[in-house]
């Protein structure tokens, strides 16, 4: 039974009275701001940014088929992850439950936050068991957090799995689509007037590289994302990254003709990576990065670093015992990297 988000929501934050910022409080166009103690003498640095960033989900809005007020920008995912925890759970009281493995950063959040984390095993090849996963709810389990395409196994997870857990699950479910880009797989975007209790994260960081500005989005019903903004920072999101996002976003094509190029080097290091006779297992992606099982991954990779090509260990995760994650680099990377390990 879906609960209400009020319900759910914690009642320090459901009670909570937000600061009130200047621009906040007096909305349009005047020729004189004598309002926020600004120095005026460097123009246009010394203004506050817009706090609701309202130009630039204008231009989000238009691109993913959303309406704006179903948007909240963050510093990074990282930021909408920690708040959404700190909305909805009651720290020593409330519990969140995550697949695993998967993106760490949930886990550093619930434990920030004093909020039991339930970790739920995927299947031997990284997909969903929706069963096993709501199986682990309860009552006081607030938030479900899924990831797809996953990190790290790079698979998405299948709709109807997912599907079974919107469905059946009465608190909120995140799905963070932060490798959307790079999947075949259709985004749950356009099913958010249907579940009314999804919240979808992507971001800047990968497929547009943007990774340095930090900027995130969640994208849910207009109450959770009024939640949202009334936590978060009144100014979170710079001037600079505000007017630079937008104009990445006014040239959407370069985006997609280097997600292409991305997908192109993904299949060769795929084809290359198949003939490496130590490989054990090359798990299929549908992200910019691929995991290999390999019999000694710490000498793997101590091997690459003495050469300089920097992997990322990921054998201490759950199901992922002998994986290195390696993300698609450009074609010279690529061929640097199969060169190493090649002579391995
Ligand atoms: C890289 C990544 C992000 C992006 O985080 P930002 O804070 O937006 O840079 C989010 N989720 C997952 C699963 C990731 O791998």
């Amino acid at each position: 039974m879906r609960k209400e988000i009020s319900q759910l929501a914690r009642d320090n934050i459901r009670k909570l009275k937000p600061y009130s910022c200047a621009r906040y409080e007096f909305k349009g166009e005047a020729s004189v701001y004598l309002d926020a103690n600004e120095n005026p003498l460097n123009e246009p640095y010394c203004r506050y940014p817009d706090p609701l960033q309202d130009k630039l989900k204008g231009k989000i809005a238009e691109i993913k088929h959303i309406r704006p007020s179903q948007i909240m920008l963050g510093v990074g995912s990282d930021e909408p992850i920690d708040l959404i925890i700190r909305i909805f759970c009651e720290p020593k009281e409330d519990n969140i439950a995550a697949i695993d493995p998967t993106y760490n950063m949930y886990k550093v959040c619930a434990d920030i936050n004093n909020v039991e984390y339930r970790p739920v095993l995927l299947n031997d090849d990284f997909s969903l068991d929706a069963e096993r996963l709501l199986q682990s709810v309860d009552d006081h389990t607030k938030i479900v957090f899924l990831c797809s395409p996953n990190n790290p196994s790079g698979n998405a997870l299948t709709r109807e799995e997912v599907k079974k857990i919107l469905s059946a699950f009465g608190g909120i479910t995140v799905i963070d689509e932060a490798y959307i880009d790079f999947s075949t797989h259709p985004s749950w975007l356009s099913e958010l007037d249907t579940y009314p209790n999804l919240i979808v994260l992507q971001t800047f960081s990968k497929a547009w590289g943007l990774a340095s500005l930090r900027c995130g989005m969640a994208f849910a019903s207009e109450e959770i994302i009024d939640y949202i903004n009334k936590v978060k920072y009144p100014y979170n999101i710079n001037y600079l990254t505000q007017n630079f996002v937008k104009w990445n976003l006014e040239k959407e094509e370069r985006k997609n003709v280097w997600v292409q190029q991305l997908l192109e080097q993904r299949a060769i290091l795929l084809k290359k990576l198949a003939k490496i006779p130590f490989i054990e297992k090359i798990f299929p992606s549908d992200a910019n990065f691929i995991l290999v099982r390999v019999p000694d991954p710490e000498s793997i990779y101590d091997k690459l670093v003495e050469k300089g090509i920097i992997i990322r260990k990921r054998n201490n995760l759950s199901l992922c015992n002998g994986c290195l994650r390696i993300t698609v680099g450009t074609k010279e990377e690529n061929n640097k990297l199969i060169n190493e390990l090649e002579k391995i």
